[in-house]
C-alpha cells in the first residue's frame, strides 16, 4: 500500500491511535514497538475496541483484510504525518527550547484559540511518535499549528522539522538540559538551532526575543519578527507575573520570572497573527498551569511551589533565584536529583549546593544519589526518596511556611506534598 492509499484510510476520520487501551472508534492503530513492548501482538485487541485499520510489520499477525503490513509502522507513521501536513495549507509553528517549551505552548495556543481554530501538541508529546501524531491531529478545518519538539542530542530537531515543516519557529531558551545526549551547553546551542536553520533554508519566519543574546546571534540571517522588554515590559512577579502590553497590564497565573520570556512570546506571537489586545489578555489571564509545573499550592498553613515537573542546571538556578526574592520569613527548600547531565552532573550538583549556601533560607533539603555526594554545610542531604522519608518523619512545620519543591521528573517529589 502506497502513502496515497493509506492516505485516504486516515481520511475517512482523521483519527490515528496507538494505545489499544485508549482506541477511538474508527481509528487507524499504528502497531509501533518500544523497548518493552510490540504493538504487532495487539492486533486483535484494537480491531476489538473499534479501530477500523491496524498498521503492522510482522507478517505473521496479519490477520484480515483490516490489517494492513508495512514494512516499517514508525516510519510509515511519520510519513504520513508529513503527508498531512503537506495538504494543510496552514501556518504551523514549532516550539523547541530547553526550558519553557510546553508552558510557551499552551500560552500561544490559548492565545490563537481566541481567533483561530488552533491545534497544538497534546501534553507532551515533543518526540518522533509525539510531533507526527500532533500533525496527525490536524484537521481539515484547523487554521493553525502549534508543535512542540524536544530533542535530547544532536540532529532531533532537525528530523522533526522535515516532518512537520514549520513555517515559523521559536526557541524558548538555550540552558544546561540533556547534556549528555548534547555533550556540552555548545551542543544544545547546536541542536536548538536546528530549528532556526530549517527556518532559514525554508524561508519561514523566527520569532525572536531581542533581550536574548543567544537567540539574536543565533538568528542572524532568518527571517525574523522580534519583541523585546518594550514592546512587552516586565512589571513583576510577586508571585505571579505582571506585564504590560500597548498600555494593559496582563496578570498571569505564573510564578517565577522565568515565565516572562514565555508569557512575552505568547503576547508577541499573537500580536503578530492579529489577536486583539483584550483577547490577549483574557487568554493569558485564564491560563492556569497544570501537572506540577510551577504550581502553587496552598497545603494547611504552608504556602508551596510544586515545580516538582522537571529540573535540569538552568531552571534550577531560576527557581532559587526566584524563591530568594518572594516575600516569607520561613522559607524552606526540598530539591531532588537533576538527571541527564552527563560527565557534568556532580559539578552541576555542586553548583547548585554552593549556590543554597549564599541564599538564608531556613532549611533545606537535598534528595537523590548526586546531590549527596555534593560538599554542604548546614544542609541536610538524603540518598533516596525512601532514605528522607524516614529519617524526616516530622515535617509537620508549626509556623507558616513557603515551600519550594523541585527535581527531575524520575524523583517524583510531589510526593513530598502529603508528608507535609
Ligand atoms: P520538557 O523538556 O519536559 O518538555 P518544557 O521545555 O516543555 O520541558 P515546561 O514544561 O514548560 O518546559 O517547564 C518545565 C519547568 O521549566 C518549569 O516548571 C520551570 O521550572 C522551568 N522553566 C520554564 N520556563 C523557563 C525559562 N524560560 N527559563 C528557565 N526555566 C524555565
Ligand atoms: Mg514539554
Amino acid at each position: 500500500m502506497n502513502i496515497e492509499q493509506l492516505y485516504s484510510l486516515y481520511t475517512e476520520n482523521y483519527k490515528v491511535d496507538t494505545d489499544t487501551r485508549k482506541i477511538r472508534k474508527g481509528s487507524l492503530f499504528f502497531a509501533l514497538k518500544g523497548e518493552n513492548f510490540n504493538g504487532n501482538k495487539f492486533v486483535n485487541e484494537a480491531l476489538k475496541n473499534g479501530a477500523r485499520y491496524v498498521i503492522i510489520d510482522e507478517e505473521k499477525y496479519q490477520k484480515s483484510q483490516n490489517t494492513i503490513l508495512v514494512k516499517n509502522v514508525l516510519i510509515t507513521l511519520q510519513n504520513l504525518a508529513n503527508f498531512h501536513r503537506k495538504q494543510l495549507n496552514i501556518p504551523i509553528i514549532s516550539l523547541t527550547g530547553s526550558n519553557g517549551k510546553t508552558t510557551t505552548k499552551e500560552l500561544v495556543k490559548a492565545v490563537l484559540s481566541k481567533k483561530y481554530k488552533t491545534i497544538a501538541t497534546e501534553g507532551n508529546l515533543n518526540n518522533h511518535i509525539g510531533v507526527p501524531l500532533t500533525l496527525l491531529s490536524m484537521l481539515p478545518n484547523t487554521d493553525i499549528g502549534i508543535v512542540e519538539m524536544g530533542a535530547n542530542h544532536l540532529n532531533e530537531i532537525d528530523f522533526l522539522c522535515q516532518i512537520a515543516q514549520p513555517n515559523f519557529g521559536y526557541i524558548t531558551n538555550f540552558g544546561k538540559a540533556h547534556l549528555e545526549g548534547f555533550g556540552s551547553v555548545e551542543g544544545v546551542i547546536k541542536g536548538k538551532s536546528e530549528l532556526y536553520n530549517f527556518i532559514k533554508k525554508t524561508q519561514g519566519f523566527a520569532f525572536v526575543n531581542k533581550d536574548d543574546e543567544i537567540q539574536m546571534k543565533q538568528s542572524i540571517g532568518v527571517n525574523s519578527i522580534y519583541f523585546d522588554k518594550n514592546l512587552i515590559k516586565y512589571v513583576e512577579s510577586n508571585p505571579f507575573v505582571k506585564t504590560q502590553f500597548k498600555n494593559t497590564e496582563i496578570k498571569s497565573n505564573l510564578i517565577g520570572k522565568y515565565n516572562y520570556p514565555n508569557i512575552a512570546a505568547a503576547i508577541a506571537i499573537g500580536d503578530y497573527f492579529n489577536v486583539s489586545k483584550t483577547n490577549i489578555k483574557s487568554a493569558i489571564e485564564n491560563y492556569t498551569p497544570t501537572n506540577n509545573r510551577s504550581q502553587i499550592i496552598e497545603k494547611g498553613i504552608h504556602t508551596v511551589i510544586l515545580d516538582a515537573y522537571n529540573a535540569n542546571p538552568t531552571s534550577m538556578f531560576a527557581a532559587l533565584e526566584n524563591f530568594n526574592q518572594l516575600n516569607g520569613s520561613h522559607k524552606i527548600v526540598f530539591l531532588g536529583d537533576m538527571f541527564e547531565l552527563g560527565k557534568d552532573s556532580k559539578i552541576e550538583h555542586q553548583k547548585i549546593a554552593d549556590l543554597l549556601t549564599k541564599y538564608n533560607f531556613s532549611k533545606v533539603y537535598l534528595i537523590g544519589k548526586e546531590f549527596a555526594t555534593t560538599k554542604v554545610k548546614n544542609i541536610l542531604v538524603y540518598t533516596t526518596f525512601e532514605a528522607f522519608k524516614t529519617s524526616t518523619k516530622n515535617l509537620k512545620f508549626n509556623s507558616p511556611a513557603t515551600i519550594l519543591i523541585k527535581g527531575s521528573r524520575r524523583m517524583e517529589l510531589e510526593r513530598i506534598l502529603e508528608l507535609l
